[in-house]
């Protein structure tokens, strides 16, 4: 395949400013989601390249806090412009890395863009209080930053979860390693390139790649690391805070969810209808925040789901390069996963609408396809109402009553996002503050504006937020200084 904008054929890591081989000379491949072709080598990592890029964090730290905060905005502000100047290839490399449709690559790189030049302006506006303390002594606090923080990262958004750490953590002062998901190396590698072309000071941002229990887990646990901000899986941010406690290092957690839509019968049910199908199939279902559960009134159980059936029946699969409306999902093992838990609805009894099947003829042939796939019917006791799936599957399940919408929606261990639906301002705010969740959208799903809030879960959803003032704050310890 004639590659629009070329990789190398084999990537270092990126830190100290400069790319480097890794130190044990082994790498691993990387393949198109959508076509199964090589795409390009990466530095298969381990505790030693991790000790060197810590190393070079280090003395990025000192460079960058020595700045003042004007100066890093400026310098966040030309980052964010170099995205935008950039916008096409790094879209490019996004769509034939994850497999997202190019325009969807393209959006998020612009929204990468957005989330740097917002922090940016805060660079110079992380304000501390002064404390009336009652005694004959002037009390203030400060916020400061950790020094080197680790970013460890997953395969669904790299660029936009690697540009929203990067954003906080450099707005509040601190340097950074990111380990990059062993899928998608490629954009947060040129992430890092492009730091140094925006002015940054060597050794700010670095980019390790590899495997998580190898580089991941050495940098976890490497001393110099003062705060880790992980985004992924359950089972390994458990393990990373496990990892953390051992040195009393503070964790931002950003995992699964199994995020409600509650539509009642009052609702604009079109509306309903599309914000629901989107937030379900956006990403192929590989998104922490998808809207895979729809609870919904008993009345519009059937009309939600033939309305919902019918627009996922339509939906555009294909290779991300293609503009589908949907590419496919990372890999045969998600691939797999998926399949499975299909296969667990039907078993016990979850009503199938629509989807269901893997993709395999033509085009199709190579890649990772899967259908978008509906079950009406589901009991909110059904494993695939229970468990993240990852991919394209929605489960509808009815209720009678408000207390029985809530209850249902809580009943769930995580406790990312969720949408109420209904026209009734009243019902809609009294349910908005007894559900569980991070985040709450009435009449909504996943709006534009993410820069500016704060985002993260409930429950097993996580710890901590990112975005807005909040995501900056993460980044900081307080100090409180006291003068007699
Ligand atoms: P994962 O959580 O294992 O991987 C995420 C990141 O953590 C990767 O960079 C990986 O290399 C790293 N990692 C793994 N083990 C580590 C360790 N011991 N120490 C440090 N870093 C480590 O996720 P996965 O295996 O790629 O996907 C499995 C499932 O996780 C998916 O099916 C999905 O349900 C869920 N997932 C959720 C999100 C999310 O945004 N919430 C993102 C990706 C995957």
């Amino acid at each position: 395949m004639t590659q629009l904008y070329p990789m190398q054929e084999k990537y270092g890591h990126f830190y100290g400013g400069e790319w480097h081989a890794p130190v044990n000379g082994r790498y691993f491949d990387e393949y198109n989601p959508s076509t199964g072709a090589k795409l390009a080598s990466f530095a298969r990592g381990d505790e030693d390249d991790v000790n060197l890029a810590v190393q070079s964090a280090v003395e990025g730290y000192k460079a960058w806090y020595a700045l003042d905060g004007a100066t890093r905005g400026r310098t966040l502000m030309k980052l964010a412009q170099l995205l935008r100047d950039n916008k096409e290839a790094l879209a490019y490399w996004e769509s034939v890395d994850t497999g997202k449709p190019l325009a969807i690559a393209t959006h998020e790189v612009l929204g990468c863009a957005t989330t740097i030049e917002y922090t940016a302006g805060m660079a110079d506006k992380i304000f501390g209080t002064v404390i009336p303390d009652g005694n004959n002594s002037l009390s203030f606090t400060t916020r400061e930053p950790y020094g080197v923080t680790a970013h460890i990262t997953p395969w669904n958004g790299p660029l936009t979860i690697a540009s929203r750490g990067l954003a906080s953590a450099l707005a509040a002062g601190n340097s950074m390693v990111i380990k990059v998901a062993e899928h998608t190396n490629i954009t947060t590698l040129e992430l890092a390139r492009l730091c140094m072309e925006a002015g940054m000071p060597a050794g700010v941002v670095n980019v390790v790649t590899g495997y998580g229990n190898e580089a991941g887990s050495a940098l976890v646990n490497h001393p110099d690391v003062r705060k880790i901000a992980f985004t992924g899986s359950v089972q390994t941010g458990q393990n990373i805070m496990k990892a953390a406690a051992e040195r009393i290092v503070p964790v931002l957690l950003e995992l699964g969810g199994k995020s409600p839509n509650i539509v009642f019968e009052d609702a604009d049910l079109q509306a309903a209808a599309i914000a629901s199908l989107r937030g379900f199939v956006l990403n192929s279902g590989q998104v922490c925040a998808a809207g895979t559960r729809l609870l919904a009134q008993r009345s519009i159980v059937d009309e939600l789901a033939a309305t919902i059936g019918t627009a996922a029946k339509q939906v555009k699969i294909g290779d991300g390069l293609d503009n589908p409306t949907i590419g496919p999902v990372i890999s045969e093992k998600q691939l797999q996963r998926i399949q499975h838990y299909i296969q667990v609805g039907q078993d016990e009894g979850a009503e199938l609408v629509c989807g269901g099947n893997r993709l395999t003829d033509g085009a199709y042939a190579n890649g990772f396809f899967v259908e978008p796939t509906v079950f009406k019917n589901v009991s909110n006791a059904m494993t695939i109402a229970r468990e993240e799936i990852f991919g394209p599957v929605l489960s509808i399940i009815p209720f009678d009553t408000e207390e029985e919408a809530i209850a249902l929606a809580n009943e769930t261990e995580f406790g990312l996002v969720s949408a109420v639906w209904t026209t009734n301002i009243h019902r809609a705010l009294r349910v908005a503050k007894r559900i569980e969740a991070g985040q709450v959208y009435i009449n909504d799903y996943l709006p534009r504006g993410s820069e500016s809030r704060p985002f993260g879960g409930y429950k097993k959803s996580g710890i901590g937020r990112e975005g807005g003032v909040d995501g900056i704050y993460e980044f900081t310890q307080l100090k409180s200084i006291v003068i007699k």
